[in-house]
């Protein structure tokens, strides 16, 4: 499956970055922590999502059948517009290319399995589609990194309402973290962690992804995928 993935300004003015990969923070919201009965970790736990991961969100979600749940998480994703290489702090702004909404989508049953054994996680967060996001705000549509609200609303019900205030590590010091471990490219995402609320998602749900009263992508066609 290609997904035809590539990034885009919401307001469609030409991104031209490419699409690559995605680099992911999980547990940064302490009450998705309690909820995951997880414990907090003394560094950010990171992972990736390959590139084949991203798909828009504004189009059919197509999600794997037969493999367990599949859970959302809303995640304030991060557009990067320029190399970050073991960089410092004052580095991060300027690099940030835009500022978007995304889906850490998840099959949570195999995700257990996995931890359970000591496996790594990218079976159940790197498959075909499993990163959907929106279309980019410019970063100056977004005035404080920390205080940005973020909803999931299913068929109808709040789900998730978060804001980027309660994360543990702020985005700014998390980028630079990151840099540490893997260069960022143009082009590359990041995604920022889920606040609690987390649930699944089947075929004929709806939902309503937002960000501050800015943006907003409402999901009407999730699909199984085709296995072949
Ligand atoms: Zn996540």
């Amino acid at each position: 499956m290609s997904t035809n993935y590539y990034h885009q300004f919401l307001d469609g003015s030409p991104c031209g970055l490419p699409a690559g990969k995605v680099v992911c923070v999980g547990l940064n919201y302490a009450a998705h922590i309690q909820e995951m009965a997880s414990q907090k970790s003394a560094e950010p736990m990171l992972f990736i999502k390959p590139t084949s991961a991203l798909t828009s969100l504004a189009s059919p979600l197509l999600i794997p059948q037969g493999l367990g749940s599949v859970h959302f998480e809303t995640e304030m994703a991060i557009l990067i517009g320029q190399e970050l290489n073991q960089c410092s702090e004052p580095d991060v702004l300027p690099a940030i290319g835009g500022i978007g909404i995304a889906l850490d989508l998840t099959l949570r049953d195999l995700q257990k399995q996995l931890r359970d054994v000591g496996h790594p996680w990218e079976k159940a967060k790197g498959w075909d589609g499993a990163c959907p996001v929106s279309a980019f705000l410019k970063p100056d549509k977004i005035t404080d990194l920390q205080n940005v609200s973020l909803s999931l609303e299913k068929n109808g019900d709040i789900q998730q309402d978060g804001n980027t205030a309660q994360m543990l590590t702020p985005v700014i010091p998390l980028i630079a973290y990151m840099s540490r471990f893997f260069t960022l490219h143009p082009g590359d995402v990041v995604l920022t962690g889920t606040p609690e609320g987390v649930g699944p998602i089947v075929p004929g749900d709806s939902l309503v992804v937002a960000l501050n009263d800015v943006l907003s992508v409402a999901v009407t066609d999730i699909r199984y995928r085709s296995s072949s």
